[in-house]
């Protein structure tokens, strides 16, 4: 058996494509989104990843707003960048790129982003807002790569309703959220998680429907550890640096051998990773909807 490609990139084209006309909509409208980045020091990874993210919005018409301060910014500096991206009507969202400078305190300020600006859905109150479901509402932004695991299944044709989910990785950007936004009712699965602690975590995932591995550890996920037709999502990255001086490789957490045991699998990279990127964008441009409406409330009233 080898198992069908979950295209993470051929989807996410298709979603920025989507964007495009919402965008021009929204800005007939007379709202531009914006995306502001904060970028404090020079770490090299972060700058791509930052020049990636304006890249994408340019794609789609979303506007940038980039902030960059030196490495030696004190905690103030960096949570009045942020008031003022706060302020900024031009802002519909934005993103704080971490890792900070090791003396700012990151809690303090994530805490500080507007919880209606917050553009990778990972502030406080939009996280516990996924963990309360008031009204099933969904009117708030949801982390990007959770988000986007879930987007690319529905858009191949795949039903998570009823299903067994195995996600291994409890961290704070995909295991944590995810794990709760599978279970919110419009999705609908039945999850466990794994981590660190679970004993024999073969057992775990070979009983599952879906296998979500997310752990960073190359290759944790081998071919007998998957129940044979399982749908498996390798999110994991681990970098390896070329000891030739070319491009640094990337390990995923699945073994390669999984193609020939699920019956459905992202690649690593070009599947979750442009689905990550694509659903910033969506969070982006649904945060600048709810703005626009809310401002056409306003005026409304002013009317009346
Ligand atoms: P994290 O890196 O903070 O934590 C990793 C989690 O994996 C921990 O909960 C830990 O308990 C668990 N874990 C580690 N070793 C394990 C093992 N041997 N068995 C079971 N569980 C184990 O988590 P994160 O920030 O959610 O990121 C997870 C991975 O996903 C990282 O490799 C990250 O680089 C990657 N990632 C990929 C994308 C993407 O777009 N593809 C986006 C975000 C994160």
């Amino acid at each position: 058996m080898t198992a069908r490609k979950l295209d993470g990139k051929a989807v996410a084209a298709q979603i920025k494509s989507e964007l495009k006309e919402r965008v021009a909509a929204l800005r007939a409208r007379g709202i531009t989104p914006g995306l502001g980045t904060v970028l404090v020091g020079a770490d090299p990874a972060s700058e791509v990843y930052v020049r990636g993210k304006h890249r994408d919005c340019r794609e789609v018409g979303i506007e940038s707003l980039q902030v960059r301060l030196p490495q030696s910014s004190s905690l103030e500096q960096i949570t009045e960048a942020v008031a003022q991206l706060n302020r900024n009507p031009a802002c519909t969202g934005f993103i704080v790129q971490l890792p900070l400078p090791e003396h700012i305190d990151e809690e303090a300020v994530l805490s500080a982003v507007d919880p209606e600006k917050d553009a990778d859905g990972l502030h406080p109150v939009n996280l516990g807002r996924l963990v309360l479901d008031v009204d099933h509402r969904q009117d708030f932004p949801v982390p990007c790569t959770p988000r986007g695991i879930v987007e690319l299944a529905l858009r191949c044709g795949l039903d998570w309703n009823g299903k067994n989910v195995c996600v291994v990785g409890r961290g704070r950007t995909v295991g944590r959220p995810l794990t709760l936004l599978l279970q919110r009712h419009d999705i609908n699965a039945t999850v466990e998680c794994c981590h660190r602690g679970t004993r024999d975590l073969a057992a775990h995932t070979a009983r599952a429907d879906v296998v979500v591995a997310a752990a960073g550890v190359p290759g944790l996920i081998g071919a007998k550890m998957v129940k044979p037709g399982a749908v498996v999502f390798d999110v994991g990255i681990t970098r390896r640096e070329s000891t030739a001086g070319g491009k640094a490789k990337i390990a995923g957490d699945v073994d390669p051998g999984v193609w020939e045991t699920a019956g459905w699998l992202t690649p690593n990279p070009g599947g979750v990773g442009p689905m990550t990127r694509a659903m910033l964008l969506v969070n982006l441009v649904e945060a600048a909807q709810r703005q626009c409406a809310a401002r056409e409330n306003r005026d409304n009233s002013v009317k009346l």
